[in-house]
């Protein structure tokens, strides 16, 4: 006789007992330029959107002083100064923005289910991923002390404050070869700092970063410090670190680029959303649209070549009239 039956809950069964739950036409996840952007775009279609900041309200810019290469700013902006104004204009379209994190979701159904903060259930017609993507660092303490003082992750945002002068880059693929070679364009000499002694790069990329006269690959080695009395003035790197032959080498540096690669913060879509290896949402090229109707991405979450300010806006405004055009077809 069986007296015990397993309790076999599906998700929508365990949802049900937390008792809130709201419906929303447009959820949108994530306050940096992507999310913002879609919010402005979603509350003038009249979508009523609802907004979640995330940990980081204001997205990656917010840890950054000048921004340069926003259009509409002629004499710069700070990036913090910058995305209050993105959220000004949401909210004066009256779009719903609030503090919390998406933990859970349950793209199973025809809506779509999204835990916030553990305890509330959003119900949402349409979802816009924009939660962003965070870039990868060594785990020096040096990099935190130099933040914003030489230290970048972001070539294209921060080189053109080195033009003349002499930086490093960490990393040996793809996007090191890249930022890189950009960095050559403005600089007086690029190190490439390489842990190995091949790099990963394609071939294509590797002959680039070869060819070019200014750039000098430090091949084993490995950046253990930092040093400099008003920012970054130089590095401390191990060469064959672990080995008989191991010795200390100083460079004399303004910048410090890291390039090993940037996680996106796609985890919990990841049951039901296609992502590529390295975990961005794959959408349907020309498009916000992932693999789940009504579920759109938007900004660096789906983005791993360009991952500007600038672009992530587009794709936020993309993404919003795919959700819009969406509901109008329901
Ligand atoms: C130091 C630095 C300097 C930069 N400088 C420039 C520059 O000068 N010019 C330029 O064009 N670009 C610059 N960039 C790049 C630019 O910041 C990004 O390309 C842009 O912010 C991407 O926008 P996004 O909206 O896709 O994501 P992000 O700005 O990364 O925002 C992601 C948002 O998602 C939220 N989020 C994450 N997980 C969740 C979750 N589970 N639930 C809810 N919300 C979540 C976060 O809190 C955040 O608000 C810089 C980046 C850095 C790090």
């Amino acid at each position: 006789m069986e007296i015990f039956k397993p309790l076999d809950l599906t998700k929508e069964d365990q949802n049900t007992d937390i008792e809130n739950i709201e419906k929303v036409r447009c959820l949108i996840l994530g306050s940096g330029p992507a999310g913002y952007t879609a919010a402005i775009y979603a509350a003038r279609a009249n979508l009523k959107p609802v907004l979640y900041t995330g940990l980081e309200m204001g997205g990656q810019l917010t840890t950054t002083t000048e921004v340069d290469n926003y259009p509409g700013y002629p004499d710069g902006v700070t990036g913090p100064e910058m995305m209050e104004e993105f959220k000004k204009q949401a909210e004066r379209f009256g779009a719903d923005i609030r503090i919390g994190i998406a933990t859970a979701a349950d793209l199973s159904g025809k809506k779509h289910r999204i835990t916030i903060d553990g305890n509330k259930i959003i119900e949402a017609d349409t979802v816009i991923i924009s939660t962003g993507a965070t870039a990868k660092y060594l785990g020096l303490e040096a990099e935190t002390r130099y933040a914003g003082m030489g230290v970048s992750a972001c070539a294209t945002c921060d080189g053109f404050f080195y033009k003349g002068k002499d930086v490093a880059v960490v990393g040996g693929g793809d996007t090191a070869a890249e930022e890189a070679t950009y960095l050559a364009g403005l600089c007086r000499k690029v190190y490439m700092i390489v842990r190995r002694n091949v790099l990963r790069a394609s071939k294509v990329m590797q002959d680039r970063v070869l060819k070019t006269p200014n750039i000098e690959i430090l091949w084993e080695h490995q950046a253990v410090d930092l040093f400099g009395d008003n920012g970054v003035e130089g590095a401390i790197l191990v060469k064959k670190k672990g080995t008989p032959q191991e010795e200390q080498v100083k460079i004399k540096i303004d910048g410090f680029f890291l390039a090993i690669g940037h996680a996106p913060n796609s985890d919990i879509f990841k049951e039901y959303i296609e992502t590529d290896q390295v975990g961005y949402i794959k959408t349907i090229p020309g498009t916000s649209k992932t693999n789940v109707k009504g579920v759109f991405a938007a900004g660096d979450v789906q983005d791993p070549h360009y991952r500007q300010a600038v672009t992530a806006a587009g794709s936020g405004c993309i993404a919003a009239i795919d959700a819009e055009r969406f509901l109008a077809e329901l």
